[in-house]
């Protein structure tokens, strides 16, 4: 398909088929599966999953791939046209899981948006390498900071391969890798506190916690965490201090 490709809506489109299986082999899709797919393009990825599973809905920005990939797709295959952000994930049948060679303008918003929305089973996306490595960093490091802490306490994340930059068309700057995401079930805790709680720490994250969290650590927590910067505590010592937090 000649496609005028639309730089800012992230329109890099994979053209290896060696790198579209390892996709769908780390997937891992069964015949039963209703899978989201997440910016499906030209439908490298959607053209050869549709003879897999049972059904995939296909979230696409572009009108111009809409057509296209409704004039082309299987039965099986539902072309939804919207902004994925915009998109109600509570519309889809319980237990889907989730695809997306993402478009790299948006892979923040949309892993926040994944992570809070339940219901899916594992996700398989494909994000530039350097938001990988963000994703999956451990504490201490410069790259661990408030993308790390959220999607770990939220989901079991594993960096599975690399994907160079010359195997997409037109060839993006940066290099890929393929990453999976799997809901972890945590106790409760308030979400909604424990959000605000991690962005403050990392809002100055030179800073030590005394300094931007001094409000929300009582006494015991202020000792322990107090001279710690925010890239030092791990995923469950930010839900520690969340659910002590003296000021609510
Ligand atoms: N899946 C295809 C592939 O692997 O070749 C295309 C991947 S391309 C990196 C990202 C796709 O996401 C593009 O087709 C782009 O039009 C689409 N996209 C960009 N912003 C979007 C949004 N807000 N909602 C839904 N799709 C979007």
């Amino acid at each position: 398909m000649t496609h005028p490709f639309r730089k800012k809506w992230g329109q890099n489109f994979l053209r290896d088929h060696n790198y579209v299986q390892k996709i769908l082999l780390e997937l891992g899709a069964q015949p039963e599966d209703s899978v989201l797919e997440i910016g499906p393009g030209d439908g490298a990825l959607t053209a050869s999953l549709a003879p897999l599973v049972s059904k995939i809905y296909a979230v696409e920005i572009d009108p111009l791939l809409v057509r296209h990939l409704q004039r082309t797709s299987p039965p099986n295959v539902d072309i939804i046209e919207a902004d994925i952000l915009n998109f109600g994930f509570d519309t889809l049948p319980a237990g889907y899981i989730i695809l997306g060679n993402l478009p790299y303008y948006l892979t923040t918003p949309i892993i926040f948006k994944i992570i809070n929305n339940s219901r899916w089973t594992r996700a398989v996306l494909m994000v530039q390498k350097e938001v990988g490595a963000r994703i999956t960093a451990s504490p201490g490091g410069k790259t661990y900071g408030r993308l790390s802490v959220m999607v770990q306490t939220y989901t079991t994340v594993v960096s599975h391969f690399k994907v160079p930059s010359n195997v997409f068309q037109p060839k993006p700057k940066v290099d890929s890798v393929v990453i999976s995401l799997t809901p972890l079930s945590k106790k409760n805790f308030d979400r909604v506190h424990h959000r605000y709680i991690v962005r403050l720490a990392f809002s100055q994250r030179r800073k030590k916690l005394k300094n931007t969290l001094g409000d929300h650590l009582n006494r015991k927590l202020l000792k322990v965490y107090g001279d710690h910067r925010p890239e030092q505590l791990s995923v469950d010592d930010f839900i520690v201090i969340s659910e002590n937090d003296p000021s609510i």
